[in-house]
């Protein structure tokens, strides 16, 4: 076999939930692809890294170059509700549901001793500025994962905002149940607006 194509097959093998059947079956798609979907597959890869950028208020993905992402900077946004979620992702399901007109702040990823990911590792610093330079109450809706990590990651929330003399103006509520699939990015529409719905404070 041509090394070409044996380092596109092992590239492609390297991708998650891909079998090495599977990376061959679609290295053979791609040799005999169209050149103008190759060169577009090519550009959307070099782009991946030069032209996605981190909104740098609420850590989520936006085009290179913005000042903030679309939500951020959205004036009809309610900047007094903040959604915390653990991954972008997470955002995007909230959002499928068409329903909630808050602002969110994603963490990128939760605390996790075992997993050796601990609260300086995640995005929880811009959380706390944010609340300290909102002039009014905030909600702070906690929609992470319902897991094991959900409990450090919410105590270790809970505890910032009292050591830092917030408590005074942050409600923190939680998803009113733990979703069927475990991860908001799998569960369907209805079952997020009853898990956001019946939430509870906390
Ligand atoms: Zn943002």
């Amino acid at each position: 076999m041509p090394e070409v194509l044996k380092r596109l097959i092992n590239n492609i093998s390297l991708l998650p939930w891909i079998w090495e059947k599977t990376a061959t079956k679609l290295a053979f798609f791609l040799l005999n692809a169209k050149s103008d979907y190759i060169e577009n597959f090519k550009s959307s890869l070099d782009d991946l890294k030069s032209k996605i950028a981190k909104c740098p208020i609420c850590g989520s993905l936006m085009n290179a170059g913005q000042e903030s992402c679309k939500i951020c900077s959205s004036i009809n946004r309610e900047k007094n509700i903040i959604c915390v979620v653990e991954e972008y992702l997470d955002l995007l399901t909230i959002e499928q549901t068409w329903w909630y007109n808050w602002v969110y702040h994603i963490l990128g990823g939760s605390i996790s001793p075992i997993n050796w990911v601990f609260a300086a590792d995640l995005n929880f610093k811009k959380l706390f500025t944010r609340i300290e330079n909102n002039e009014d109450k905030i909600e702070l809706l906690i929609a992470t994962n319902p897991n094991i990590e959900w409990e450090a990651t919410t105590a270790y929330i809970k505890e910032e905002i009292s050591k830092l003399g917030l408590s005074y103006k942050v409600k923190i509520t939680r998803l009113s149940r733990w979703l069927s699939s475990g991860y908001i990015e799998y569960a369907d529409n209805i079952t997020i607006l009853n898990a956001i719905k019946e939430r509870k404070e906390i």
